[in-house]
């Protein structure tokens, strides 16, 4: 078993909506960003990472790279699991905390937990979201933007795939 934690943190800027855990979720702002901004998924994959002792998502998807301009964070989750499958890893369970004044999560909850557990191949019930407010405080509180973090359990089910 190997453990991983991720958090990320993004700005918001113009928009009406922001994606969160692959959900596009109205809001009267949206993020600035190189991809779409999905702080629960880039975070679950820094987690993913993590535990798989394979660096972060900097080094996997580069700021600089125009390949993931806009990108999907799901897409980057999906090649995350690749790297993960290639090595003979599976989730056991992932537990994710949005900290956000705004948007609030609750009615999302469903459809978050449910689009990570497809992303990672596992069980709805093996997925957990959490949301927290800061209580007013810092630039979450000040609405300057959001955030989230994630932890993740790994399971060797297959020896590493060779290459
Ligand atoms: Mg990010």
């Amino acid at each position: 078993m190997r453990i991983g934690f991720g958090s990320d943190v993004h700005a918001f800027g113009p928009g009406d909506s922001v994606m969160i855990a692959g959900v596009r979720v109205p809001h009267s702002r949206g993020v600035i960003a190189h991809s779409d901004g999905d702080v629960a998924l880039h975070a679950l994959c820094d987690a993913l990472l993590g535990a798989a002792g394979l660096g972060d998502i900097g080094m996997h998807f580069p700021d600089s790279d125009p390949r993931w301009s806009g990108a999907d964070s799901r897409e980057l989750t999906r090649h995350v699991m690749a790297l993960l499958r290639a090595r003979g890893y599976a989730v056991a369970n992932a537990d994710l905390t949005i900290l956000a004044g705004a948007p609030r999560i609750g009615r999302h909850r469903d459809a978050m937990r449910h689009t990570v557990a497809q992303l990672l191949a596992v069980e709805d019930s093996q997925v957990n979201i959490k949301a927290t407010t800061t209580e007013g405080l810092g630039f979450i509180g000040r609405g300057e933007g959001l955030a989230a973090q994630a932890a993740v359990l790994l399971l060797q089910i297959a020896p590493a795939s060779p290459g």
